[in-house]
């Protein structure tokens, strides 16, 4: 089945002299794709057909640390059913992209210092593609987002720009000539990894001082959690501060201040190193 058909006429041109151009459109019909999100604590999941108009999504509560035979299954489960009650060929799913948190190779491993360290080392193609039966590409979360914003988002008609994710961690991708800078390891954009306090805390990826410790969610979690002696979650802390507590409201505060602040003058220098290195 053709992927790209006619699509309406439009009037919205001005007729230029010669034969009319002939608009064309992704066409609905040529098959689906899903896109599944791996998340510490739960997995999204999306299907769409070719043209990009979302079908369905779902998403699905999981435990903690679990395994990654554990969420092939799950989203093949999830798939089989959604298909079924949206009448939809499963023969006509075309493909399966992956999503995580943490660096990915460009051939769908996942590497160190991601948000799930039993996962490091697992091929996520393999072991999706051989339970779900479809082509699998895996890719980092903040690349999958750099490319939606690109398509539909704030990056719409740029081919450079970089893009920061603030969450409990701290990712990012960079875009050049419209196409995503992986590195060759998929750590291309792995600012949260940067070391901008030598002298700081310590990282998940064995450095000190990184983005991620010095402005990433996760700390102020930590800190939270340490002064009222038990886990405070983000979803804690907002409750909290709806309900006027001081300590939740000031870390909102924080949270908001400490990306434009972080440490101005030690990234700085951290950088100035890394160019004189580089000799540029
Ligand atoms: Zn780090």
């Amino acid at each position: 089945m053709e992927i790209v058909i006619e699509g309406p006429a439009t009037n919205s041109t001005p007729r230029a002299i010669g034969r009319p151009a002939t608009p064309l459109t992704l066409n609905p019909r040529a098959g689906t794709c899903v896109g599944v999100h791996l998340n510490q604590q739960d997995i999204r999941l999306a299907i769409a057909d070719v043209s990009h108009s979302v079908i369905l999504e779902k998403s699905i509560e999981v435990e903690p640390g679990y395994s990654p035979q554990c969420a092939a299954a799950v989203v093949r489960d999830i798939v089989t059913v959604a298909y079924g009650v949206c009448g939809l060929d499963i023969s006509a799913l075309l493909g399966v992209g992956v999503s995580v948190c943490g660096p990915v190779s460009p051939g769908g491993m996942v590497q160190r210092a991601n948000g799930m360290p039993t996962w490091a080392g697992v091929n996520i193609s393999q072991i999706f593609g051989a339970v779900l039966e479809k082509p699998v590409f895996a890719d980092n979360e903040s690349n999958c987002s750099a490319l939606a914003e690109m398509m539909w988002g704030a990056a719409a008609g740029y081919e450079d720009f970089v893009l920061l994710k603030l969450d409990l961690g701290v990712g990012g991708a960079i875009v050049r000539n419209g196409k995503v800078i992986t590195g060759v390891a998929g750590g291309g954009g792995e600012f949260g990894h940067m070391s901008i306090e030598p002298n700081g805390g310590l990282c998940r990826c064995g450095n000190r001082g990184c983005l991620e410790v010095q402005i990433g969610v996760d700390r102020s979690l930590q800190e939270m959690s340490r002064l009222y002696g038990r886990i405070i979650t983000i979803y804690d802390v907002s409750a909290m501060a709806s309900q006027g507590d001081v300590g939740a409201r000031r870390m909102i505060e924080d949270m908001r201040n400490r990306p434009a602040e972080g440490s101005p003058l030690s990234a700085r220098s951290s950088i100035r190193r890394s160019s004189s290195s580089a000799g540029v």
